[in-house]
């Protein structure tokens, strides 16, 4: 049993094929062209599609996992896009399945990852240009009837903070993404020691302890903690994994956002939530994307 995972993001999509084992093979990443569509189909004719058994799709959101369709926020040629439908004329007469991104990441996590099966409830963060998320209760992802459940970002963290593309207000994302935490350290008077002032440049400045960037991960982390928080009171999260790029800059987030986690828990079983970085990096999405069309029997969790 082999199938195809397809990860699609914003600036580049992935794709791979996936065995019940974990095994994967012919991992392909491509930039996404001035034609998304083309670009698809060229990647799905690379990797796949010979006898595969079903493919699984994360994709950038929103999605509508109920009619197939995405409208990637980086992908603007794809407005309600059939995506599942496109990929279903490309790899004929297979299960496809569709789910978001940071969904995927939260199953591959916990499938690859070495979270299940002791974590019964785990969420999926991930930090990048946007703050994705995903839940994954008693070992399947928990998509909600549109499948838009686990977007974190737009929990409302600040009520009277910034407005939020996406119409509301003080959304975690405006605090915690990448950008926004770049934008904020420029307005306090950062200036970047080397190089574009970008997130990862943000991150080298705070781990040498330049204060105005140790600030930026600061806020974000708390912002973040009270997202988590938030998420752990309604779904009594046992572990939260971070992914994305800002995840890289390790535990120059990790140990201020553990330590705000730690001093915002109230009630008891808050405190036994335990936060850590990615295992899979950029994988996670894929073996997510995977887990979509591999019955559960066939692909127990790895082990720590
Ligand atoms: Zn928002």
């Amino acid at each position: 049993m082999t199938v195809l995972a397809i990860d699609i993001g914003g600036t580049k999509f992935a794709a791979a094929l996936v065995r019940p084992d974990g095994s994967m093979d012919r991992r392909t990443e491509v930039p996404v062209g001035p034609d998304p569509t083309a670009t698809l189909a060229s990647l799905v004719r690379e990797v796949g599609p010979a006898e595969v058994t079903g493919v699984g799709i994360g994709s950038a959101g929103p999605v509508d996992v109920t009619a197939g369709r995405v409208s990637p926020v980086n992908i603007p040629a794809w407005r309600d896009f059939p995506l599942a439908d496109t990929v279903g004329g490309l790899v004929p007469a297979v299960p496809v399945a569709l789910a978001g991104d940071g969904q995927c990441m939260a199953l591959g996590e916990w499938w690859r990852g070495g979270h299940g099966p002791a974590s019964r409830a785990l969420l999926g963060i991930v930090v990048s240009t946007g703050v994705g998320g995903g839940v994954v209760l008693d070992g399947e992802p928990y998509l909600g009837p549109t499948g838009n459940a686990g977007h974190i970002g737009h929990i409302t963290v600040d009520r009277d903070g910034e407005p939020c593309p996406c119409g509301a207000t003080g959304c975690l994302e405006t605090i915690a993404s990448g950008p926004s935490m770049v934008r904020w350290a420029l307005a306090n008077g950062w200036r970047a020691a080397a190089g574009h002032p970008d997130a990862r440049a943000l991150a080298s400045d705070a781990a040498r302890g330049i204060p105005v960037a140790r600030l930026a991960f600061q806020r974000a982390a708390d912002a973040l903690a009270t997202a988590i928080l938030t998420a752990a009171a309604l779904f009594d999260l046992d572990e939260v994994v971070v992914g994305g790029g800002v995840s890289g800059a390790g535990d120059t987030l990790l140990t201020p956002l553990r330590q705000a986690v730690a001093k915002q828990a109230g009630l008891g079983f808050l405190h036994r939530l335990t936060v850590t970085r990615t295992a899979l990096e950029r994988d996670a999405g894929l073996y997510g994307a995977a887990a979509l069309v591999l019955p559960r029997e066939v692909r127990p969790p790895a082990g720590r």
